[in-house]
């Protein structure tokens, strides 16, 4: 892992540098590169205007590890309200979450409680909602979650990371249960222990998975696909592994980040791919966007134009 990475990663649980950073209009300027706004009606303007160009969405709000009940509570109704909003403004988009967001540091059932009321109003407005993957410390618990809610709804979907080890053998435990995977590279600092600590073997590792979730969907269409990736080597890799298989262009989906390659997601739109875009919202945006940091140290470069605009 690079320094420039480890630094941003390190610096993403910092609450001291949340609090000098999180404040500043240069910085707030340079995070709208990747966030329509703070509101819910932000979030659904940018998955309006997305639509107009051939795409669908993922509303995110953005935060984790909630300290309280309430709170957690507070969050899911949030989603509640943001299944009506998409709902009302006839979009087609869907919901992701991270189940810290929801209680997990709190206990499992605080977050199954939280989880399972948003699925339930979710499903009854044909809606999905994929659980985001956290820190590797959150895997175990966030599976079992995902289980006990995929148990009874089978709007609800669950994100898996190439960088962990582990992953091949989640992969292969979730399959029966015909589930919706959305697959990434992984956006935490992990050690060598449990990650692949080298860009090259987590892009092999998630070509491999890649390839099985796209046998899986052939061999049984309830087994849905979201590859959420920036990396057009990667995708053209998926693209061709899918033709091979004889997968319709649309059977899987590609995802990506707001504002981060729109050349790639028009250029897929124009190819007849399904793309999906996640769109971040709120106040807490700190974390995340040092994980966009660490992802490509370069957006630096964006902040600090931000800086001298000032
Ligand atoms: C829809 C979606 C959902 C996600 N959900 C999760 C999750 O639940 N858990 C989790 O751990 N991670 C999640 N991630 C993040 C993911 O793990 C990666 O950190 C992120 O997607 C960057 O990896 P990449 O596959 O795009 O490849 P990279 O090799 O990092 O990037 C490939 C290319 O994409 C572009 N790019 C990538 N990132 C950026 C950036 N920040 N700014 C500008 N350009 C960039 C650059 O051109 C880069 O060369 C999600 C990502 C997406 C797209």
């Amino acid at each position: 892992m690079s320094l420039a990475r480890q630094m941003f990663l390190r610096g993403s649980t910092s609450p001291w540098l949340a609090r000098q950073m999180g404040n500043r209009r240069f910085v707030q300027r340079a995070v709208n590169r990747f966030m329509p706004g703070e509101q819910l009606e932000d979030a659904v303007g940018a998955a309006a205007t997305l639509q107009e160009a051939g795409m669908s969405s993922i509303l995110t709000l953005l935060g984790e590890n909630v300290a309280d009940r309430e709170a957690a509570e507070d969050v899911a109704s949030h989603y509640q309200g943001a299944v009506e909003a998409i709902g009302g403004a006839g979009l087609a988009a869907d919901l992701s979450l991270k189940p810290t967001h929801l209680g997990l540091d709190l206990g499992l059932d605080v977050a199954e409680a939280a989880l399972r009321s948003v699925v339930t109003r979710a499903g009854a407005a044909g809606r999905l909602v994929v659980v985001d993957m956290e820190g590797s410390e959150y895997v175990d618990d966030t599976l079992e979650l995902y289980r006990r809610i995929r148990s009874d709804h089978e709007n609800v979907g669950i994100c898996l990371q190439s960088y962990l080890y582990r992953t091949e053998d989640d992969l292969e435990s979730l399959i029966p249960l015909r589930p919706m995977i959305r697959l990434v590279k992984g956006a935490y600092r992990e050690s060598a222990d449990i990650a692949w600590p080298k860009k090259i073997d987590v892009n092999g590792a998630f070509m491999m998975r890649a390839v099985r979730l796209l046998e899986a969907t052939k061999a049984d269409p309830g087994v849905r696909v979201g590859f959420g990736t920036h990396d057009g080597g990667l995708i053209g890799d998926i693209r061709r592994a899918a033709y091979d298989l004889g997968l319709e262009r649309d059977a899987f989906e590609i995802q990506m980040l707001y504002g981060i390659r729109r050349d790639l997601q028009s250029w897929l739109v124009a190819e007849g791919c399904a793309v999906r875009i996640l769109i971040s919202y709120g106040p807490h945006w700190f974390p995340w966007y040092m994980r966009r940091l660490a992802e490509r140290p370069a957006n630096v470069w964006f902040m600090m134009r931000s800086v001298l605009g000032r």
